[in-house]
């Protein structure tokens, strides 16, 4: 098939790419752009939920000490529990401390007095009863706990102590409200602590004391841990005054211990893990709470919250990789591209496929109607459907069929019209032929006329040679022919003239030539011919007429004829060559008619 560079199934194959293809884009952003528009949404939905799951976590984890202080306050405050009677208290802290959560180290009272109370849990978590007052003689001292509770055997004596001169009692002795310590370390177990401390006071306002729950904080990292552990997060826990670690999700020591036994706490600019390492710095450059941070191990959304509760201010600082949201996302739009591209193609091999069958009844029909311009009138469209290209097909079928019936009409009339035209020319041949014989002879003899043989001779006499015989013409002119007119009537005298021209063309050879002269007068022409010869052709054309019978109107009758030969020479005219063979005629006359007279035998010549 022939290919069309503009053909219509290439504009509407490229058409209908182009059109897909814009369709495609088109649907494709529309999509993508609402798509990470929810999935920014529901990344931040997530973040925000890593974020407010661990600061609830970390609400928790520090407000059980001072729901601890708030609620048993109460016992101290309304006098329940007698702190100098030794049943009443160590009842009061044994039960206090058994129901306390595992991150309470230990749970204490100092007077106002500076006499000093509570409860512990050592090594080997069992209770210790704490005491530091006029019987310890102001140092602390560390009692087992009996299995009724009551104080045992004397553990760990320790130098003076006075809760007064501690931090937390002073804090809450000069707030006048719960309140938390700095994070210190313990001075005991290898860990940072956390004391909260409430101060109580008496009816009339006065400071009886303030209760303390300490807490130890490496719990809270495994607490973290928990909470960030399916959110693929991490958070660290800063203290923003002092910039020292809290508490983190990576293993990462908040503290270390030297071989003296003493813990150092570990600054936020000393943390590895590099995120948030950055983050902080960052955030103390413009306390910008959220951001994203591009690193080698992808974006991460980072969120820095601030706790400030009872004296507290922490930093929470919590990193959430966009991995695995952003992957996926990737993801999903790689194969919706390849979805899309694959559409494509399977439209465009279905189209081009739907195309080519539509169009390739067109493309017969071009070439049908191709051939049948170039002559070939019996081609026709093959007619396989009956839709538009169909009925065009029917169309061009009847237009063919017409078109086939007029031109073989037109044939027909031209073959027609052609014999016509032969036949015509035929016979204007002939007519032509029969006047051209007509011209060149008698009507009344069908002999050659006057005219006709005297060119034949002038035509001998142009081409006469030395070494040619030369030629002789005969004259001859009936006998008394008047007389037979006369006799017999005048249609004998025609049928005389006509038998004795029958009977001279009988007699003559066939390179001769005769000729009505006029009236009863006749010219034989012999070509190439001797005078012997001459006489010879002359004596039996006389003898011919002499013996001829002639009969008209059923009455014989007889004619004779006289004859004079003359010889053409070299040097003589037509005219002088005719004169001679009239001489010798008037001589035959002369002589006694029915005769052959020859100019060349003549006596006077
Ligand atoms: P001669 O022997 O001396 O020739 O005598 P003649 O009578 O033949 O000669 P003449 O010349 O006197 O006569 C010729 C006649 O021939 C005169 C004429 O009427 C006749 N004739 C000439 N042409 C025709 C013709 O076509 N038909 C007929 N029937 N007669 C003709
Ligand atoms: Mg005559
Ligand atoms: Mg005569």
């Amino acid at each position: 098939m022939e290919t069309y560079q503009r053909s219509m199934k290439n504009q509407i194959r490229y058409l209908f790419i182009i059109l897909m293809t814009m369709m495609v884009a088109v649907v494709s952003f529309i999509a993508f752009y609402y798509w990470k528009l929810s999935i920014d949404d529901m990344v931040m939905k997530i973040q925000e939920e890593a974020n407010t799951a661990i600061l609830h976590e970390i609400e928790n984890f520090i407000t059980t000490p001072l729901d601890m202080n708030e609620r048993n306050s109460l016992f101290i405050k309304s006098g329940l529990v007698d702190i100098n009677n030794a049943d009443n208290r160590e009842d009061f802290f044994s039960s206090v401390m058994q129901t306390a959560p595992r991150n309470v180290y230990s749970f204490s009272y100092g007077t106002r007095m500076g006499e000093y109370y509570g409860v512990r849990r050592n090594h080997e978590n069992q209770l210790e009863f704490m005491k530091s007052d006029k019987t310890t003689q102001g140092h602390s001292k560390y009692y087992a706990a009996n299995d009724d509770f009551s104080e045992g055997e004397l553990r760990l004596t320790l130098g003076a102590f006075d809760p007064r001169t501690r931090s937390w009692y002073q804090l809450a002795e000069q707030t006048h409200k719960p309140i938390f310590s700095p994070v210190y370390k313990h001075f005991i177990m290898h860990d940072l602590a956390l004391s909260a401390s409430y101060p109580i006071y008496n009816v009339t306002g006065d400071l009886m004391g303030v209760m303390g729950t300490h807490i130890l904080l490496s719990e809270m990292n495994q607490k973290l841990k928990e909470v960030v552990r399916d959110k693929n997060a991490i958070a660290y826990i800063v203290e923003k005054n002092s910039g020292e670690l809290v508490a983190n999700t990576e293993d990462e020591s908040n503290f270390v211990v030297d071989q003296a036994g003493t813990i150092d706490r570990i600054d936020s600019m000393q943390i590895k893990n590099k995120i948030i390492h950055t983050a902080l710095e960052n955030y103390h450059e413009d306390e910008k709470p959220e951001f994203m941070e591009d690193t080698t191990k992808g974006q991460w959304y980072i969120k820095i919250s601030e706790l400030k509760k009872n004296g507290l201010n922490w930093l929470i600082i919590m990193a959430m990789p966009e991995d695995h949201s952003i992957v996926e996302l990737k993801q999903s739009i790689i194969f919706s591209v390849f979805l899309s591209v694959l559409t494509i193609i399977i439209a465009i091999v279905i189209w081009t496929k739907k195309i080519d069958q539509y169009l390739r009844p067109i493309y017969e029909l071009i070439s049908i109607t191709e051939e049948y311009g170039l002559g070939d009138f019996s081609k026709r469209a093959n007619i396989s459907k009956r839709d538009e290209v169909g009925k065009l097909g029917s169309a061009f079928n009847k237009m063919a069929e017409e078109l086939e019936v007029l031109i073989n009409h037109l044939e027909n009339k031209v073959v027609e019209r052609t014999q016509e035209l032969e036949r015509r020319n035929t016979e204007l041949a002939k007519a032509k032929e029969q006047m051209e014989l007509s011209a060149q002879t008698d009507f009344l003899t069908g002999l050659y006329n006057r005219k006709f043989i005297i060119q034949q001779i002038e035509t001998e006499i142009e081409n006469f040679g030395t070494k040619y015989d030369g030629f002789a013409i005969v004259m001859m002119d009936l006998d008394y022919f008047k007389k037979i007119n006369d006799e017999y009537g005048h249609d004998c005298g025609d049928l005389v003239l006509k038998d004795t021209a029958m009977i001279m063309q009988q007699v003559v050879r066939k390179q001769d030539c005769v000729s009505r002269w006029g009236g009863e007068e006749f010219l034989v022409f012999l070509p190439k011919t001797t005078l012997i010869q001459a006489i010879e052709i002359a004596e039996l054309l006389r003898s011919g007429i002499e013996e001829h019978a002639f009969v008209c109107k059923k009455t014989p009758l007889k004619a004779t004829m006289t004859l004079g030969i003359a010889m053409y020479k070299d040097g003589l005219s037509l005219d002088e060559v005719i004169k001679n063979a009239d001489i010798a005629v008037y001589k035959g006359k002369k002589n006694g008619r029915n005769q052959v007279c020859c100019f060349e035998q003549l006596a006077e010549h």
